[in-house]
Parts: structure tokens; sequence; C-alpha cells
């Protein structure tokens, strides 16, 4: 993926790392102990497929224990390798503390083309790794805790959860072992959409901050803004929907692995997702231009870019071409070091993965403590606020009977006021919250030190001196 006059993935995200160490005042060493990667392990097992033992090759990396437990997920690619693992597990530490869920970092790979294989056939596998990793504590509710990333999903995690409880029988909170299970095995609701809405809230945010927006040499709301999505998977997927269906903005074309959509009058993520799902991939869609060479499509013209694919799509040979304004990182590390570099010299501002994209793990936090306190969130307190909301509404409608006052009541107003929070508002409603705060100590960042040009290094060092304080306090 990266050019090879380029540093590997875990070694750009040191270099961001260290470009925004350079802030601060840190005591001697300790950004050292904070950027190394604490452990890494590399598990080869064999499974018995097809008639014959195929050998497969995993990674859990733990990148900070800082705070426990450590939180990331799990990755099924053909070309997941050691140093990605890491680079992942080290945004994971800067993710979490950025955005305030008490986790330290992690991240784990398997080697393997998802594709390739039947359900059942995936189950022994994804199974087995499960077993390798908690015999060693690398599943664990109270040590790491994964969840899903690219090539896993609810399934995957309803497995790991499973193999986890199996293997813990007496362990009451087994199910707090992995997040992003389907509701019936305990998972959340919004969580398969969090990390889409995340990104879509974060952007609500920025369009909030004018400063901002004018910094990307931009204007307005988000409403009528032209985006350019890479990777309709699930996080590209949910950010372009959510994006076009509820802050009226047009997705002008889409990437995807055999080639990218162009049109301009806006495309519909739901049909082209659909036609991908029939036809195995975007071309022959019929409304919209198609081209091969997806990757080209980065470069055309947009108001906000949305890489949601691989890391290191935007790097040292297209950096420059780039005509986006504003780039959103929702996937993690798209934008390689050099890339960056460039990208800032020429005045293109940059919302960063750490934060775009930590929607994920934010809800996994929501559903960890809803498995650690074994009640659905708003279960006590629904019914309970609707009591409460109904005694006004009954107030109100007696005055707006008396018409001497006349008062009118809204025709909706007593449905929409007497709704209780289900568990999904109440999940959107965290993550909401917890997207525009972690916004704002970044802007505040990035306004207050003239040195600090930019939101990456400015999200890096609120994350940073988190981390440190954390350290810090344990005596370090
Ligand atoms: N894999 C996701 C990420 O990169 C989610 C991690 C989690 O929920 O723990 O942020």
């Amino acid at each position: 993926m990266l050019d090879t006059k380029e540093p590997g993935f875990r070694e750009n995200v040191d270099l961001m790392f260290r470009r925004a160490v350079s802030h601060l005042d840190l005591s001697p060493g300790l950004a050292e102990k904070i950027q190394v990667c604490n452990a890494t392990y590399t598990v080869r097992f064999g499974v018995r497929l097809r008639g014959k033992i195929e050998t497969f090759v995993g990674y859990r990396s733990v990148h900070s224990e800082h705070m426990e437990p450590v939180k990331g997920g799990i990755r099924y690619a053909p070309e997941v390798n050691q140093n990605e693992v890491e680079a992942l597990a080290a945004l994971m530490t800067y993710k979490c503390a950025l955005v305030e869920t008490p986790f330290g970092g992690s991240k784990g790979g398997l080697c393997i083309d998802p594709r390739q294989y039947e359900e059942h056939e995936l189950e022994q596998i994804t199974r087995r790794f499960a077993y390798e990793l908690a015999k060693r504590d690398l599943i664990h509710p109270a040590q790491n805790v994964p969840a899903p990333d690219m090539g896993t999903g609810e399934r995957e995690m309803a497995w790991i959860a499973d193999q986890y409880a199996r293997m813990n029988t007496t362990d009451i909170n087994a199910r707090a072992c992995v997040t992003g299970k389907p509701l019936n095995s305990g998972g959340i609701k919004g969580r398969v959409e969090a990390t889409g809405r995340g990104v879509q809230y974060a952007l609500r945010e920025f369009f909030r901050h004018p400063e901002d927006v004018a910094l990307a040499h931009l204007s307005g709301s988000l409403a009528g803004k032209r985006i350019i999505v890479q990777g309709l998977g699930n996080v590209g997927y949910h950010a372009a929907k959510f994006l076009r269906e509820e802050d009226d903005t047009l997705i002008t074309a889409i990437i995807e692995r055999d080639g990218a959509l162009v049109n301009p009058a806006g495309l519909d993520p739901d049909a082209v997702r659909a036609w991908i799902v029939q036809t195995g991939g975007v071309k022959g869609y019929p409304e919209a231009e198609y081209i091969e060479n997806g990757r080209s499509v980065l470069e055309a013209e947009c108001d906000i870019l949305v890489p949601a694919a691989l890391e290191g799509v935007i790097n040292i040979n297209n950096a420059d071409r780039i005509k986006a304004p504003l780039i959103i990182e929702a996937a993690n590390g798209p934008i390689t070091a050099s890339a960056d570099e460039i990208l800032r010299e020429k005045g293109v501002v940059i919302i960063p993965d750490l934060y775009a994209n930590a929607g994920g793990v934010t809800v996994s936090y929501f559903e960890w403590v809803k498995n650690l306190s074994h009640i659905r969130f708003g279960r006590m307190q629904r019914r309970n606020e609707e009591a409460h909301a109904l005694l006004l509404v009954s107030e109100l409608e007696r005055l707006s009977s008396d018409e001497k006052l006349g008062w009118q009541l809204q025709p909706d107003f007593k449905r929409r006021y007497l709704q209780g929070a289900d568990e999904l508002q109440l999940v959107r409603s965290g993550l909401d919250d917890t997207m525009r705060t972690a916004y704002q100590n970044i802007s505040e960042e990035w306004h207050r030190r003239d040195d600090v040009t930019d939101l990456r290094t400015a999200a890096f060092i609120v994350a940073i001196e988190r981390v440190a304080a954390s350290y810090r306090a344990k005596g370090l």
C-alpha cells in the first residue's frame, strides 16, 4: 500500500506523535515510554479445513496499559502484519484518551482473506484464534477487549464471546470480553452504525465552528456540500448514508475496490451498496459515470473527502494533486506523514483519524459498561421520565382548553414530549456529546497555541497529555 520511499505505517504514527511531543514539556523519557508498543503477541495455529491442516498467522498488540482493559478491534485481511497492527494499537491509545474512554490501546489482526472461506470455516478459524488469545488473557473483560474492524463484524464477535464464555464458565462478566456483538449476545443498539455516525457528528461539530470552517476555505453549513467517499464498508456506508439523508449533502463520488462512481447530482449509498451486494462491485451501476481507475477520483473536485478504506491511500504520490479543502479520516491512517505535510502546506484542513473514527470505540465503551452492569440503558428510568412528562403535558392540555388564554399545543407535541429515551437514543446522545466535547478540546488547543497549525497535532497533544497524566498519577 505504502510507497517504498515512505516510512511504514507504524513509523508514520510515530512521526505524527513526535511532532506533537515537540510542543510539550514532558519529563525525560516519558515520551519514549508512551510511544513504544508494550508487547505484540504473534500466534501461528492450525485448523483442519477441506481435508488438510491450514496454518494461520495472527497478532494481538498491546500498545499501552496506562489504563486497563486495553481496547481495539481485530482485523481480518490478507496483508495484516505486525507493523500495521502495532500502528493501529498505538492509534487506539491516543483515540481512547482523546474521547475519554477509560482504556489503553490494543489491536489484533489475522492474515486471512475472509471471502475465500465458508461461514462454518470462518467460525472454526475465529474460535481457534479466540482460544489462543483468551488463554493468554489477550481477550478478557478486565484486561483486553477486542471489537470489530476491517473484515470482521457482529458475527465474529458473537463467536469470540461464546468461545470466551465456554472457557470461563463462571465468569459473570464474560460478555464484556468483546464489544460489537449482536444484540442477542449482549450487544448494544447503535454499535454497528457508530463509527459512521461519529464521522457525521464530527463534521456537524466542525461546521459549528465558523472560524475553523473558514480555515478550510469553506463557508456556511454542511448542507449542500459535495462529498467523495472512499470505501463503502461499514464506516463509509453509514457516514455517507447519514450525511446524505440527514444533512442534505451530496455524495458526488464513491470509490470502491473495482473503480469509482461519479455523479455530480449525488449518489444514493443504499442503492450503490445493494448493487455491490448483487454484482460484486460498482461497475455497471446505472446512475453514474464509472471510472476504472478509482484511486484517481481521490483527486477530484469536492468540498469534503472521506477516506474510509485502507491506510496510506493519500501518500507522497498523490497528495499534491488532492483538491479537497477538507479531509476527514474515517479510516485509520489513510494519510501518510509525508502526505500530511504536503497537504498542510497547501492549507488543506484534516480532521484526523484518532478523533474522526472514534465513534466506534465510544459506543464499544457503552456496550462494555452495559455488559458489566447487566442492564439495558434506560430500563429503570424510561417510564418514570414519561410519567413526569405526562404531568406537564396534562397541565398544558388543561390550560390550553381554557379559551380565554388562547393557547394551542403543536399537534405532535404530546407524542414527542412523552417519549422517554430508549437505548438507541441514549447511545446516540452519548456519542454526540463525546464527539462534540472532543472536537472542542482539540479546536481549543489548535487556536490556543501559535505553534500548532493543524488539528492532528492538536488532537495528539490533547491525547498525549492525558496519557502522560495517567502515567504521572501512577508515579512513573
Ligand atoms: N476497530 C475500531 C477502531 O479502530 C473499534 C475499536 C473498538 O471498538 O474497540 O476504532
